[in-house]
Parts: structure tokens; sequence; C-alpha cells
């Protein structure tokens, strides 16, 4: 094969210079090839903000008014995008007009689901100024997610100066008011042309963004989950704790089972024993009375199966300052739920995501019987208990810059 001769020529190269080398000789032949054929005399670029180059639209589309708003069904006038090739290393970022992108279908995206992705959102606050939530850990997450499926890792600090150079040129695109946001999408994919299975040794990301509504318009609207075990979210060494492309299109057909028999979301379960793990594609919290009769608000811990949602991080260090209950990250199962509800322990759940920020849940069913999930008992009408209103408010406070919450969790563009 090609790639042998090409590295025990390598190998070859390397012996005539270096003669006492630690390394096998597969790795030699690795290091040797990804210096000769990869950076020869410089250094592959790094993602570099200072090189971008703005050509907006000429042709700006027609707002949408903010009750109109859809969730991911309406773009923005332009898109971020840049490009990467092993041993150049990252190309000029560019801003354009919002459009199609030009592959070819041997591209390995379309063949290995080379792709992982961000969710974040831009807000603006009362002075109008623009406002990112955390985009530090959504940049850190980005990267763990492209290195898992071994597309190249970047600068997060500089595509955060991109991302909010994008959104100057968009900016009559935040929706302005509580609850109203521009979900921005930032995408890596793979795209070489080649149906050979190996690392891609070319790269783009792209950012687009919509303005989207509140996650629930008319008020929380409290969802009736499916507890699944049959099907598997994702498990412990496998990808469920990365955001690539490849873990969801699994999940919509046992969501589309479960809509049928009119649940909204899948509770993901794992294991003989039925660990709860996440709820559609939201981090699940549960807020009980444990066994040893404490307020507690559990969330399952990051054992590799579990996405480390940036509202999931948010949610526990707000609870944890607050002092007033115990917060665990640890795992719980079925049976803990069951017991839990037949000794009436049970105070609230919710599922966590950007999205929604919470998303409480009023029933489960589960291996033939019904969890009921207490709401708000001082409030018949409510949708939501008093811990996930307060949750959600104190979030959005910070998100949108009426409360200045802990160092550098809300960023202004
Ligand atoms: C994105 C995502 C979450 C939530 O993460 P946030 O950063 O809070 O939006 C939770 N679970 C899954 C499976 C996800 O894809």
């Amino acid at each position: 094969m090609f790639v042998n001769r090409v590295m025990r020529q390598a190998i070859k190269v390397n012996h005539a210079f270096t003669s006492a080398s630690s390394l096998s000789p597969s790795r030699q032949a690795a290091k040797i090839l990804s210096t000769r054929f990869y950076s020869s005399t410089t250094q592959p670029a790094p993602l570099d903000a200072s090189k971008l180059q703005i050509n907006p639209s000429k042709n700006l589309k027609a707002l949408q008014e903010n009750n109109q708003l859809v969730f991911g069904k309406t773009f923005t006038d332009n898109m971020l995008i840049v490009e990467w090739e092993a041993g150049k290393g990252w190309g000029t970022p560019q801003i354009k007009e919002y459009g199609k992108l030009q592959l070819e279908p041997s591209a390995v995206v379309f063949h290995y689901s080379f792709e992982c992705f961000e969710g974040m959102k831009a807000y603006k606050d009362k002075n109008g100024k623009t406002r990112l939530f955390r985009p530090d850990l959504n940049m850190a997450r980005f990267n763990r997610s492209a290195q898992r499926i071994a597309l190249p890792g970047f600068d997060g600090e500089e595509l955060t100066k991109l991302i909010k150079e994008f959104l100057k040129v968009d900016d009559r695109w935040i929706p302005k008011g509580r609850g109203y946001s521009l979900y921005l999408r930032p995408t890596m994919i793979g795209t070489q042309e080649s149906l050979g299975v190996g690392a891609s040794n070319k790269a783009m990301i792209f950012v687009i963004a919509s303005p989207v509504g509140p996650y629930f318009p008319s008020g929380f609207n409290a969802v009736n989950l499916l507890a699944t075990s049959e099907k598997v979210r994702a498990w412990p060494g496998g990808t469920g704790d990365a955001k690539i492309g490849g873990n969801y299109a699994p999940c919509i057909k046992p969501q589309l089972d479960a809509n049928k028999e009119g649940f909204q979301q899948n509770l993901w379960l794992f294991g003989h024993d039925h660990q709860v793990t996440e709820v559609g594609t939201m981090n699940c919290f549960v807020y009980w009375k444990n066994e040893q009769g404490e307020n507690e608000l559990v969330t399952p811990d990051l054992d590799g199966s579990i996405l480390p949602g940036v509202t999931r991080d948010s949610i526990l260090s707000l609870a944890r300052q607050w002092g007033e209950f115990k917060v665990s990250e640890r795992k719980f199962t079925m049976k803990d739920l069951v017991k839990a509800d037949k000794e009436g322990r049970i105070i609230e759940m919710f599922g966590a995501g950007t999205a929604c920020i919470v998303c409480p849940i009023k029933k489960i069913h589960y291996d033939g019987q019904d969890i009921h999930v207490p709401l708000d008992p001082s409030d018949k009408t409510s949708q939501a208990g008093k811990l996930t209103k307060r949750i959600n408010n104190a979030i959005m406070d910070i998100q949108y810059g009426d409360v200045e919450g802990p160092k550098g969790w809300s960023v202004v563009v």
C-alpha cells in the first residue's frame, strides 16, 4: 500500500540522521510524516481572528416579527466560515452571505460523520448591548468534540473573537426582549474527498445564526417522559460526552416512537440497573428528599456518557453558591426514583440545556407505571416547580445582564 511505502521511506530517512530513537517504528514514521509532509519549514497556522475578511451580504432579508420566530428555521444574512488543511493549518476566516456550501459527494462528513457542533446564544441586554453566556465553555467543549473525531483543534478565544465580529455584522438579527435571543450554531466538518476511513486532512468551521423566541412562549409546559432502556443513547467509553452529529440521528426513531404514545421526550436509561442519564438532549436534574432525609439536587456525574452541559454546570455552580440544600453529581437509578415516588420524596424534576434553560417534567412512564412528579404545590396552575422557576430566573437574569453573575459568565460583545 502507498501509505506503507511512504512510512517505510520515512523510517529509512529518519534512520539516516537519527541513530538512537526510543520511538517504535510506527511512531517514528508518524512523527516524521507529520514533520516531513505536513509542516516542512513553517508551523501550521493557528486560527487567527486578526486575518478576518468581511464581505457582507448585499441582499438583506426581511426580519421576522418576534412572535413569528420558530426555532432554527430562519437564518441571518451572513455566516462565518474558516477552512483548515493538514500541514497548512487554519486559513483566512470570512464573514460572507449565508448560503450553500460546495462539497464533493466523497467528502468524509457524508460517509463517516465527521461533524461536531455547539449550541449557544447571543442576548440583547436592556442597554442594547450584545452578550454571550460562558462562551469559553462552549469553545472548550467544541475543541474536545473535534478532537474526539480527529478533527483539528483551534484557539477558542480566537473563535470567540470571530463570533463577536459576526454578531456585529448581523446585529439587527438579534431579537430584543427577555426570552429572545440569537441562537448560534458553530459547526466543524471533515471535508477531505476520500472514502478511506481515516483522519480528514481538510476541515471547515462554519457558524450560522438563527433568531429564536422563548422555548415556552406562553409560560412553562411540563413534559411527559417515556423511560427508555431498550435503545441506549450513550455508554461509558462511547461518545455521549461529545457534541458530535453521530450521537443524534440514532435518537430520533425512539423519540418518534415515544411521541406516538403521547410522550414528548425519552428519559434515556443505561445499564441493567436502569441508571437515569439524560432527558432527550438535555441534562437531567432531580430535586428530592434523599434517603437520609436531606433536600438534595442531583444530576448524573460526568462518567463519559453524559454531555457536559453549560447549563448543567451553571445550575450546579449557582445551587452550590446558594448553599441551601445538598448538591450532588452521582448516579441514581429508576429504582431510586420509583422508591422516592412511593415515599413521596420527589420534589421536582427538570431537563436542562441552552434551548430552554430548564424544562419541567411532570410524568415518567416506566415499566408499565407512571411516576407523577410534583410541580408547584402552592400554585395549582403552575407548570413548573419553585426551584425550577428560581433557577430559570437566576440564569436568565445573568444572560440578559440584569444581574452581575459570577465573573466571566456574561461576556459583553
Ligand atoms: C447540548 C446538549 C445538552 C445541553 O448542553 P448545554 O450546553 O447546556 O446547552 C445536554 N445533553 C445533550 C445530549 C446535548 O447535546
